[in-house]
């Protein structure tokens, strides 16, 4: 018996987690009517306190995991100069398609309006990133006075400028700052084992977050989880199966396809594992068979697992507009435009490993002032979105690879269309 429980999965322990909490929940609501046992003691101790907990502990990892991820990012982009333009381009496609997957999603969440009907209360812990900031101001905010400030209070945008900076350099000066940027790496390696350490407690923390909601909610708020599922999954529909072959059309004048019928086995790689990082063989693979030079591929595959997620920042979206409807905010266009670059910025610091497109959403979250509490509500069916948006990030890499390796000569279109066996071919770097 308890060789089976441990042979559960984490991701089913946290989908368990979510359906008896919601179970119980829903029990609390119709059925208990003891103020004292239903009320106090349970929603505002014990699941208060278990899900406030984990929300406090995923909290802890924002700051020093993006702080790290995002130099240590930058720093392995290195090569850029090497590769010439390649680099720049990659970059700038890879840019391009998040901010494009962020805008499509909070479109798709005006339009759809999951968290609408939520009411949900705001407590007194939320942010202290004033909403009205002119366009201007948040430009302005983006450079940190003081980056030692930004950390401590947790400003993501000036802490992710200056990690950028920081990065760069590190790239810049190489083996002169070895010892700092192996420091960095191995905080980020830190980092991300602490954030599996923390994701150990999400099935308690799930439940007692699924319980305390729909302990008050009852049925009617399953609706606005099932919208939110619905948005984030047309978003991703909408950018694997219209953005993505409309740009491979216009850039390249390829056959989409072709390009689906040969990508298909990497989406299901991402989609069962999850996880970007790990699909990077698989993808390296597959777009070779396309008729990509592996002198492009084996730099953009692997530079885009790590900042490349366009589903990622779909769902980033879609939560934002989720939470923001819930607790009646208005976020304006300031507001919007914040969410846009964050979200680009989170896709830069999201590892391609499981479920950290949740914790980067903090940042999102914490950049417009939204009450980070939202994300418990949404955590529970997390993992299956997970399994969606790691299949869309992972075909932004391959789409983003051939637009740029067929923009600098280095593609095989015969390969491509299948009229000639994939082999090495020449590329002009400049
Ligand atoms: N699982 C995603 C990936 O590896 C990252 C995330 O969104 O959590 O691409």
């Amino acid at each position: 018996m308890l060789s089976k429980l441990k042979s559960i999965s984490l991701s089913n322990w946290i989908l368990i987690g979510m359906v008896l909490g919601f179970l119980v929940g829903l029990f609390l609501n119709f059925f208990v009517t003891d103020p004292f046992i239903k009320d106090i003691v349970l929603i505002d101790n014990v699941f208060y306190l278990g899900g406030t907990l984990f929300i406090k502990l995923m909290k802890m990892l924002v700051v020093p995991l993006v702080f790290c991820s995002i130099i240590v990012g930058a720093a392995s982009i290195s090569d850029i100069r090497k590769i010439g333009t390649i680099g720049g381009r990659t970059i700038a496609i890879y840019l391009l398609t998040t901010a494009l997957a962020v805008s499509i999603a909070l479109a798709l969440g005006a339009l759809i309006e999951p968290g609408a009907g939520l009411n949900m209360v705001a407590s007194a812990d939320t942010s202290n990133v004033t909403l009205n900031q002119t366009m201007t101001d948040t430009l302005l905010n983006m450079v940190p006075d003081n980056p030692f400030s930004s950390l401590a209070s947790g400003d993501m945008l000036p802490v992710i400028i200056f990690g950028l900076l920081i990065g760069i350099i590190l790239a810049k000066l190489k083996e002169e700052v070895q010892i700092v940027s192996d420091f960095f790496t191995e905080a980020n390696h830190i980092m991300m084992e602490l954030t599996s350490l923390i994701m150990k407690f999400a099935p308690i923390g799930v439940f007692c977050l699924m319980a305390k909601t729909f302990a008050g909610l009852g049925f009617e708020g399953l609706i606005p989880l099932a919208k939110y599922i619905l948005c984030v999954l047309v978003g991703l529909a909408v950018q694997a199966f219209v953005v993505y072959p409309s740009l491979l059309v216009i850039f390249t004048r390829l056959n989409p396809i072709r390009f689906f019928r040969r990508f298909i086995p990497v989406m299901f790689f991402a989609f069962s594992s999850s996880t970007s990082n790990a699909t990077i063989p698989l993808n390296l693979e597959k777009v070779s068979e396309m008729g990509v030079s592996p002198e492009i591929s084996s730099f953009t595959i692997p530079l885009g697992a790590t900042i490349n997620m366009d589903g990622t920042a779909i769902m980033q979206g879609c939560a934002v507009m989720f939470a923001a409807q819930a607790y009646g905010m208005d976020l304006g266009m300031a507001g919007l435009i914040t969410v846009i670059f964050t979200a680009v910025m989170a896709s830069i610091g999201t590892a391609g490993v499981p479920s950290v497109g949740l914790v980067t959403l903090t940042m999102v979250f914490n950049s417009v002032g939204l009450p980070v509490e939202a994300i418990g509500i949404i955590f529970g069916i997390d993992h299956i979105l997970d399994m969606f948006r790691t299949a869309v990030n992972v075909t932004g890499d391959a789409i983003c690879t051939i637009i740029v390796s067929f923009k600098n000569k280095a593609m095989d279109i015969d390969v491509f269309n299948g009229k000639k066996e994939p082999g090495t071919i020449g590329m002009d770097f400049d």
